[in-house]
């Protein structure tokens, strides 16, 4: 193939692939150049492993609560080395289906090292070495994000981040948790099924921070109910490897607190991948949060765009997936597919889940928005009764009748938001949720009572 494309894309992670399907599908001729593994953090350290994790323990907890139908299964075990064989299935067909989609649309795979040498070219070396130059058009940084810990912390066999983490192929007895955010309370919520006693050690005085205060409450409960110890207000001061367990030391308010466990799991959030030499050589500006890029995600350097967790923000699959669609559609289509950072969904994996679009009471409240707040509990619908789902609510946030944010917790909330964020999205409210006929007897008809 010649080494002159239309596009080219740096990193094929959820954002990078997103961008090259959609941009060859408009008959653009796209190359897209990987490192390391086709799809990114997404398939081999983010969604795909962790879910595959948390579902395996949440069908071990499912059968517990069978006897309350009239169900019984005996006694019941789990092997982990099978658990973590479904956790790498998974990795390797989501891994696949990445590479199928792409090929199937005609794209360039090429694997190797991408470097930016100026606007329009690519050096690719690939891991023998061998150099080729490439040219396009236009280039799309994917390069993605990696795990940010306190510079003060020093990561060993045991005092891991996530990535670290899910390699690890044995159940530990105890695991220290640092930072209750989304990834901290699913490792947390996985592990504590599988009977780990887990500790959380979070700096603020909520746990997930961005979310709805209630929620949190509700699900720190839940979390609590599981049998995992939940610090908040508390400050890491030390961390340390000692001889087959770390130690920790924080200040929780003024009094001191000092935990050991087998392990530590660094949750304490995620940075863009930013690399200097290329971006100053190209002169695409960046600052602390990422690449610095306008509506249409590009970047201060003609012909240079950037996509997914290197343009900082909410660090999700689906919003980096939306920037590479929107981008290769005003590249090479009608620039029909937009992106908006209004109403970016997202789910926490916990059990119960936690999922939200759009705006909380207090983000309302915080820019002077006189909103009318409704809430539902799942109890009140009959099929989370009679699916022994009845824990959970929902809390829907309306302004001048447009409904502006939506919380959800409780079980399936990452499959009913969905539909919450095409009604945020485009500015519905009341008079459409009115009219919204929902198949009876479902979850979704909590919506309706909205
Ligand atoms: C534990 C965990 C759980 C998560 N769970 C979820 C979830 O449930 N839902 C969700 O929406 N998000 C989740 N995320 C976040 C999600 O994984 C990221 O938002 C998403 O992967 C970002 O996509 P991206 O394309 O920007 O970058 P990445 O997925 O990070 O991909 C970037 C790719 O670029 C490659 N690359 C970088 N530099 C070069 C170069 N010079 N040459 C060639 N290749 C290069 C890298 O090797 C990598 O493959 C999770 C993250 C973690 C860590």
């Amino acid at each position: 193939m010649s080494n002159t494309h239309d596009l080219i894309i740096v990193g094929a992670g959820p954002g990078g692939h997103a961008a090259a399907e959609q941009a060859a599908r408009l008959g653009a001729k796209v190359a897209i150049i990987e490192k390391n593994q086709w799809g990114g953090t997404c398939t081999y350290r983010g969604c795909v492993p962790t879910k595959a994790l948390l579902a395996c323990s949440k069908q071990y907890m499912n059968i517990k609560k069978l006897r309350r139908l009239g169900i019984s299964t005996g006694e019941v075990s789990f092997d982990y080395t099978a658990m973590k064989r479904h956790q790498q299935q998974m990795v390797t067909v989501s891994s696949l289906g990445v590479q199928k989609s792409l090929k199937d649309a005609g794209v360039n795979l090429i694997y190797g090292e991408g470097k930016i040498t100026n606007p329009g070219e690519v050096l690719c070396i690939s891991p023998q070495g061998d150099a080729q130059r490439l040219v396009a058009d236009n280039i799309i940084v994917a390069w993605g994000s990696e795990p940010l810990f306190p510079s003060h912390i020093k990561l060993s066999q045991r005092i891991l981040t996530s990535d670290g983490f899910l390699a690890l192929d044995t159940l530990p007895e105890s695991v220290i948790i640092v930072g209750g955010s989304v990834i901290g309370v699913e490792f947390a919520t996985f592990l504590a099924e599988l009977g780990v006693k887990v500790t959380i050690v979070e700096l603020l005085d909520q746990i997930i921070p961005c979310e709805d205060e209630e929620s949190a409450a509700f699900l720190r409960q839940e979390l609590t109910r599981l049998g995992i110890a939940i610090h908040t207000s508390a400050r890491m001061e030390t961390l340390q490897e000692i001889p087959n367990v770390v130690h920790l030391k924080a200040i929780q308010k003024t009094q001191a607190l000092e935990l050991k466990a087998d392990y530590a799991l660094m949750c304490t959030g995620r940075k863009p991948v930013l690399l200097f030499d290329e971006l100053n050589q190209c002169g695409i500006e960046y600052d602390r949060k990422g690449i610095i890029v306008n509506e249409n995600q590009r970047t201060s350097s003609e012909g240079i765009y950037a996509v997914g967790d290197v343009t900082g923000g909410v660090m999700l699959a689906h919003r980096a997936i939306q920037q590479g669609r929107a981008v290769a559609s005003y590249l090479n289509g009608d620039r029909s597919i937009k992106y908006s950072e209004e109403a970016i969904p997202s789910v926490i994996y916990t059990h119960p889940g936690v999922a939200r679009v759009g705006l909380t009471e207090r983000q309302a409240s915080e820019k002077g928005l006189n909103v009318e707040t409704r809430k539902v509990e799942y109890a009140a619908n009959i099929m989370a009764r009679t699916e022994l789902k009845g824990n959970g609510f929902v809390k829907a946030i309306f302004y001048e009748g447009r409904l502006i944010g939506v919380t959800i917790i409780g079980d399936d909330a990452g499959e009913l938001i969905a539909s919450m964020s095409l009604v945020v999205a485009n500015g519905m409210g009341t008079k459409e949720l009115k009219n919204w006929i929902i198949p009876h007897p479902t979850l979704s008809e909590i919506l309706h009572l909205l």
